[in-house]
């Protein structure tokens, strides 16, 4: 039978094709059947195949959110060949290292963007550039307009790529993860029981969908549930939660609940109809965790994943307690397991890093086999390079990147910990501990947060305080406060940045 995901996608429609299948939340508050979907996914599939590209064609896109993009991306899986979302927010010299380094032969990009994306494009051999706008303008749609509306779907085996998806940039330069369609279908399926999608349940879409969250997570949640979609082109607090009326599902990455909470609107009347609350892509702050509780009367589920293997851990649905501060489970059928740095399997609640492994883990990064070889261990586990532990409970927590491990003295230091303490501090919204070049000890370790609004924190009486707390080698020797910490496109805090710019503090 066709492994091709769009081939189980498309099996998941409703028996009623005319039902509503996304409803626009913004914009011209458009309405798309699942006709419509089949429909569209069908003339842009016969368009890309009217234009002979080779097998295993890359069709890179940068375009803004909508649902003529999210088509596109069903289209491009259909038709058998492989989706390359770009963040709407790179410019000419990003998209120029991923377009030489990923060799599309499509690129689709914003009619505002083709004068200087098809000259970088046609430069790297790219041989199509088609334009595709917020307002359903463009030569794609122009194009695929002609076309017949009939298609059958392309034949896939389950090894067969699906996606290259560029990571989010936090730690470094972006790498491209490679995508089967199994991996794809296989953590969709298995969110799909995990989290309870049931019959009835809509879903609030309000993530870019140039990442693993909004893009797989979210779109292949409801897709494969046959679930109507309520669509936020952008995530805006104050709609969003005046849809929740009308939902059952909601997901985000942490700063969109921050955001809802400093609305009043946000109540426990405002969000009791909805089912399930999701967080992933970023640590979730305990705070957070609990205010949400508090103000909305659910519980947020955490979750853990990442580009190269979509998701991997999740708090429990039911039957048991949703834990803040933690990441859950490993899913049913993903290996989770926790390593020492002499290559020992960690005890219960013992620090280390986490390697994992299953049939939603990517088959390497494009054109990196170095690196690939790297991040796999001698018998076929990823490392993650994220550091952590698992409880007696066998609850997952995430303690930071290995990146990002301080060795201050000998010392390891976990930045998260740190942070942990800081935040609770009075003023202090949040917080990032990161590790200098440090003459005498290697690394020092110094904190940058942003206060609470109104509160004016004084380094020195944070540093006193934390000294009461904690071992003297895992405070920080400066603090620092600042407007905001830097972030990346996912609202994912980059130390890099961080560490450069206070490098010759002790230097
Ligand atoms: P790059 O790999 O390019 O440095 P990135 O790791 O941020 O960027 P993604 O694949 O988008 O790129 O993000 C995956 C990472 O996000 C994970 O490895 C983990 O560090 C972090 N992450 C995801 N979910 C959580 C979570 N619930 N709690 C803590 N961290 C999380
Ligand atoms: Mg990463």
């Amino acid at each position: 039978s066709n492994a091709n995901l769009f081939a189980a996608l498309r099996a998941a429609f409703p028996a009623d094709l005319d039902a509503c299948a996304i409803e626009c939340a913004d914009g011209d508050a458009l309405s798309y059947s699942w006709r419509d979907i089949e429909r569209a996914t069908a003339m842009l599939a016969n368009l890309l195949l009217s234009l002979e590209l080779p097998a295993g064609s890359r069709i890179a896109v940068q375009t803004e959110k909508s649902v003529e993009a999210l088509m596109l991306y069903l289209a491009v899986l259909r038709a058998g060949y492989v989706y390359l979302p770009l963040n709407t927010a790179y410019q000419a010299a990003e998209l120029e290292y991923f377009i030489a380094n990923a060799e599309p032969a499509v690129l689709v990009c914003a009619g505002k963007h083709f004068g200087w994306a098809s000259k970088l494009a046609f430069q790297a051999g790219c041989q199509y550039v088609f334009t595709l706008n917020e307002d359903r303008t463009g030569s794609l749609l122009d194009r695929a307009s002609f076309m017949s509306d009939q298609h059958e779907i392309a034949a896939k085996r389950s090894d067969d790529l699906a996606a290259i998806l560029y990571t989010s940039g936090t730690t470094g330069r972006s790498k491209g993860a490679m995508l089967s369609h199994g991996n794809l279908l296989s953590n969709a399926r298995t969110l799909k029981d995990y989290w309870g999608w049931q019959p009835g349940d809509v879903l609030i879409h309000a993530l870019p969908i140039f990442h693993v969250h909004g893009l797989f997570i979210a779109s292949h949640g409801a897709l494969l549930n046959g679930s109507k979609m309520i669509w936020f082109s952008r995530f805006e607090p104050r709609a969003v939660i005046a849809r929740f009326a009308e939902a059952s599902v909601f997901m985000g990455v942490p700063t969109l609940y921050v955001r809802m909470l400093a609305e009043a609107a946000l109540t426990r009347e405002a969000c009791a109809p909805m089912r399930l609350f999701i967080s992933g892509s970023a640590p979730l702050l305990i705070e957070t965790f609990r205010d949400w509780q508090q103000r909305s009367g659910h519980t947020i589920l955490e979750r853990y994943g990442m580009s190269e293997t979509l998701m991997l851990t999740s708090n429990p649905y039911e039957d048991m307690e949703r834990v803040g501060g933690t990441v859950g489970f490993a899913l049913p059928g993903v290996g989770v397991r926790v390593h020492n740095d002499a290559g020992e399997l960690c005890a219960a609640d013992e620090i280390g890093h986490i390697e994992v492994r299953g049939p939603n883990v990517f088959a390497g990064y494009w054109r990196m086999p170095e690196k690939t070889r790297e991040e796999f261990t001698a018998d076929g586990w990823f490392k993650t390079g994220d550091v952590g532990k698992q409880d007696a409970r066998g609850y997952f927590h995430i303690v930071g990147r290995s990146k990002d491990l301080i060795i201050s003295g000998g010392y390891n230091v976990y930045p998260a910990e740190i942070e942990g303490w800081l935040n609770e501090m009075p003023g202090v919204a949040e917080s990032a501990v990161v590790g200098v070049p440090h003459p005498d000890f290697g690394e020092a370790v110094i904190a940058v947060l942003v206060a609470r609004p109104g509160a004016a924190p004084e380094p020195a009486a944070l540093i006193a305080a934390l000294k009461s707390k904690i071992a003297n080698f895992k405070v920080p020797k400066q603090v620092f406060v600042v407007k905001e910490l830097p972030r990346n496109a996912m609202g994912k805090v980059q130390k890099n940045l961080l560490r450069d710019q206070h490098r010759g503090l002790f230097a």
